[in-house]
């Protein structure tokens, strides 16, 4: 018999990853199409049938060949429904049936996620998380997403809100605002954004000197990598700003552990590209903040999926939802 593969789709705002993977969690083939959002968004699922079909064309398969399609994309999803709730960044009305929409283009059996838990789900099949079946994983990118695996299956809550780590109250009175609406979410300190945010208060605080200093001074502007670096260097404001983002990212992630004691919590996103100095400063709140057995059983890792992670998530959820 010919190998069966898994097909998984990242679905962003500009541009939609694809993959071909198989039900060991190889990939095969991955690619990228721009994301076509004009005209309220109905081209997008037509144009990842297409771009799967001559795929297929040049691997010389057919459509049989896929046991179902995936698909990570970025709203909170009805589960029942296969219904995406909101997602304005796609030019989608709320309440738009993805799922209906992608099995009609593709012919194949579907299964949507949202795509924080997608990247989870990928983490623990293939990367960081190890295959265990508890874990929690945190994006720390433009803003903070999470997702929260349980005995290997994500949580989802009442209303598919579940795991929206960056929207815990960090600075109960005071804080910044949050895109939710909300003030002094994690997401207003842990993310790129925020950290950028808490530099630049810092830096306009004191007659400030030194290399994040000069690097604002030389450039206009400074990013959370520029923290980070100087960070490293022992520059004290950027010191001063990794252990403000540490210890509230380590006070939210102890409580988390504490509730649900996974094997793992995963930092993945483009602010975890700072790598040891980030994961070593937040670990270290983590222990003094999580329960002596959580901190004994629970370990915080670095990502090691990149970008991959989303594919291999929607993927996997093929693979477990179809049971093939
Ligand atoms: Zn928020």
């Amino acid at each position: 018999m010919a190998e069966k593969w898994l097909a998984g789709v990242d679905l962003g705002g500009t541009t939609t990853k694809i993959a071909f993977i198989t039900l060991e969690g190889d990939i095969v083939d991955k690619w990228e199409i721009p994301t076509d959002n004009s005209n309220e968004g109905q081209l997008i699922t037509i144009n990842i049938a297409k771009s799967i079909d001559e795929k297929l064309l040049i691997h010389g398969k057919s459509k049989d060949s896929l046991i179902g399609i995936g698909m990570g994309a970025p709203g909170p999803v009805n589960y029942e429904t296969g219904v995406i709730l909101n997602a304005v960044n796609l030019g989608w009305k709320d309440h738009f049936p993805l799922q209906a929409s992608l099995e009609v283009a593709t012919s194949l059996p579907a299964v949507i996620e949202n795509d924080a838990n997608c990247a989870a789900l990928g983490e623990m099949w293939k990367g960081a998380g190890n295959n265990a079946q508890d874990v929690v994983f945190v994006t720390l990118g433009t803003g903070v997403g999470g997702g929260v695996i349980a005995n290997g299956n994500i949580v989802q809550g009442v209303n598919g809100a579940a795991g929206e780590i960056g929207h815990i109250t960090a600075i109960p009175f005071g804080g910044s605002p949050c895109n939710c609406g909300k003030t002094g979410c994690l997401e207003t300190i842990a993310s790129a954004t925020g950290i950028v945010r808490l530099a630049n208060d810092e830096l306009s605080k004191e007659e400030a000197a030194g290399e994040l200093a000069e690097k604002r001074a030389a450039n206009g502007k400074i990013s959370a990598k520029d923290v980070f670096d100087s960070a490293r260097n022992g520059d004290s404001i950027a010191q001063k700003v990794l252990d403000s983002v540490s210890f509230h990212l380590g006070f939210a992630l102890a409580a988390i552990a504490n509730t649900t004691n996974p094997e793992n919590i995963v930092l993945g996103g483009g602010v975890s590209k700072a790598g040891h100095i980030l994961l070593e400063a937040v670990n270290e709140y983590f222990r003094k903040f999580a329960f002596s057995s959580v901190r004994e059983s629970t370990k915080l890792a670095l990502a090691t999926l990149g970008n991959d992670a989303g594919v291999l998530g929607a993927a996997w959820l093929v693979k477990n939802k179809m049971n093939p």
